[in-house]
Formats: C-alpha cells, structure tokens, sequence
C-alpha cells in the first residue's frame, strides 16, 4: 500500500541511545536534559531566537489565541487543517473567514481589511503546505488596525522566507512535529515568539502558570512536551538533510513528468526557500479528481484530499460562502510524497494521472 506520507522511522539504535539518557538521568518531563538539547538544536538549525516545544501542533495555536485574542474575532483562512478553525472555536473566539488566494492558496490579503470590525483582535493564517503567506503586506494591515498575527506554520519546518526562518515572521508561530509532517517527534509542537515579554507569558502559559514551585505568573494549562518526544525528536533530527534531499528529487520528479496543460501545480510565493512537504496537483474538475483517486486507489495508491472540505463550511461556524476556497477545496489532492518512495510507483502515479 501507497500511503500519502509515510513517517520516518530513525535506526532503532539512535532511539535507543537517546531513550538510555532518560532511563541514566530517571526524568521523564518538566524540561528534561533531551528537551533542553532538542531547544538548543532546533533554535541553530531553525535559526530563530526563541522555541517553546509542546506537546502537540494543536495547543501552541490555542495558547497564542487565549493570550492574544481574548475571545475577539480572529480573521483567518478557510483552506487549512481542521486544527486552525477548532482552536478558534475552543478558545471561545469567532472565526472571520477570509477567501484565499487561487494558486498561492494562502489567505488573500487584499481582502482583510474588509473584514475587520471593531471586534477584530487577531489574523490567524496558514502557510498552507509551507508555502508563505504574503506577510508584509499582513504586517502593514496588522500594524495599521492594532491586530495581532499568529501563523499557523505547522506545515514550514525548514522553510526560509526571504532568507529568514518562516517562523520568525508574526506575533507568534506555530509548529507542529506530528508523526505525518516532515520533522517529527511523534506527536508535538513548537511555539516560536521574537517578543522577550511575550515569548515569557507563552512559555509560562503552557506550563500552568508556573512561577518556581509555589508561585504564578498567570493562568495555564499543560502542553510540555516530554523525554520521550524529545528522544525521537533528537534521533530524527540528524537524518533531515537526507529527507528534504529525497523529497526534493519526487517534487523534481513531478514536475518533470506530470502533464500541466490540465493540471494546476502549486505556486511557491517568490524568494522561498520551500521544504518540499506536500505535492498538491488541481484538477479541471471534481469529477477528474474523483476518477483519477479511484483508478489509484485500484493500484493500492492513497493520494489524499488535502484540504478537503473548506472549513467554513464546517458544521460549528456560520456557513459564509467562500467561492475561491470552496472551488480549490473540492479540486485539490495532494500524491504521495516521502522519503522512500519507489521510482515505479512514480511512474504509476504519474502515467495514471
Ligand atoms: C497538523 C496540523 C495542525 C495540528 O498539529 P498537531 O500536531 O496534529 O496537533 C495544525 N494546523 C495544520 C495546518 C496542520 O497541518
């Protein structure tokens, strides 16, 4: 079977090495040696000043929207994981959806100034398959109406906008190390905050509020990550130049062979350096779509829909119709793309399209 993405699994002996420094050290959580080492790795290798590891993708974008959009209205994206308009719902604030643009497929920023109201505290977008969204022309509206912007980069480990890590731009960036995207630990997740104060009252947030022992700051709630994140995270990490480089030849690999007069490619936004993390091709029609995913399904290929449906029309939000994401949504699908994945099935994948 041909799966969408297949997780990287480390040499079981570098796992093994790193979880024997769990068992020497006989401490499972609360900042152990291994988190602190994975901090220190990720903030070289990421080039960014500030990393808060958590426990998931998930919690990292509620804590951002419970400090800084305080049960506001959040403009945000409808083409996205299901994660992005949840966290809005959970945090008891009001999704603002915002159309997206048709081949970048991030939020279309010439469109948000005409959704905020007074109510409008924050901009919640998705750098959707680590692709940029346009974020100076977000900062200039952030600044001008005293919004915050928190992107959801769950997608952009690696990815360099500009010559800069994609997590340096917004108020607050979000990772996620899930075992489906390109860095994992399993499950987990990152916070990146520039701001000294801010990043403080992030970081303190995800950890109860903690101030020492018998002190806080502030309200929290639990999202640390643990040794055991950590010890896949820091058995992963020296294999990434080895993943992006195979990533790399299949996304070459589609481009080369994959016939583009009927088909839409994604459009990387200029001066990216991108991570090669999804393959989405768009179809003429919904009916293509559907014909070619069971004619791979036959061969045991499963391409998925990414991101299928458009999340304002998720059961729990106020259903506003959004023609560009709507239409993307119902046309997208995202093949197969992962480290190992065989040159004959390439061409399978490629001659069935
Ligand atoms: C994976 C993902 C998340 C959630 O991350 P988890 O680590 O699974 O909690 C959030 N947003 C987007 C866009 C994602 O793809």
């Amino acid at each position: 079977m041909i799966p969408v993405t297949k997780t990287f699994f480390p040499p079981i002996k570098d796992y093994h090495g790193q979880v024997q420094r769990i068992w020497d050290n006989q401490w499972l959580t609360n900042r152990g040696e291994l988190v602190k080492e994975l901090e220190t790795n990720l903030k070289t290798e990421l080039g960014v000043p500030n990393i808060t590891l958590t426990t998931n993708g998930t919690l990292p974008i509620q804590i951002a929207l419970k400090v800084l959009a305080k049960g506001g209205e959040v403009i945000t994206t409808p083409f996205s994981y299901v994660a992005t308009t949840s966290a809005i719902i959970w945090e008891r604030c009001k999704p603002v959806f915002v159309d997206i643009h048709p081949e970048y497929l991030t939020i279309d920023e010439t469109k948000i100034e005409a959704a905020i109201t007074s109510q409008t505290k924050a901009i919640l977008a998705t750098h959707v398959f680590g692709n940029p969204c346009h974020v100076e022309e977000i900062e200039r509206i952030a600044q001008k109406h005293d919004l915050k912007v928190i992107y959801d980069a769950a997608h952009c480990y690696g990815v360099k906008y500009k010559g800069n890590s994609l997590f340096n731009y917004g108020d607050v960036s979000t990772c996620s190390f899930h075992a489906t995207k390109i860095f994992h630990t399993g499950e987990g997740g990152a916070l990146f905050c520039k701001d000294e104060e801010l990043n403080h009252q992030l970081f303190y947030s995800h950890n109860f509020g903690h101030n020492g022992p018998e002190d806080f700051y502030g309200v929290g709630i639990n999202a640390k990550m643990s040794e055991l994140q950590a010890a896949m995270g820091l058995s992963v990490l020296p294999y990434m130049n080895d993943i992006l480089k195979a990533r790399k030849n299949i996304v070459d690999f589609y481009n080369k062979n994959l016939n583009f007069s009927k088909l839409q490619k994604l459009k990387i936004r200029e001066e990216t350096h991108w991570n090669f993390s999804y393959y989405p091709v768009i179809f003429e029609s919904e009916a293509k779509l559907l014909k070619v995913q069971k004619e791979l399904n036959e061969q045991k290929i499963y391409p998925r829909r990414y991101f299928y449906p458009s999340l304002n029309l998720l059961n729990y939000v106020n259903r506003e119709t959004m023609p560009v994401s709507e239409d993307i949504a119902s046309r997208i699908m995202c093949l197969p793309l992962y480290k190992d994945l065989e040159t004959d099935v390439l061409f399978e994948i490629t001659k069935s399209i």
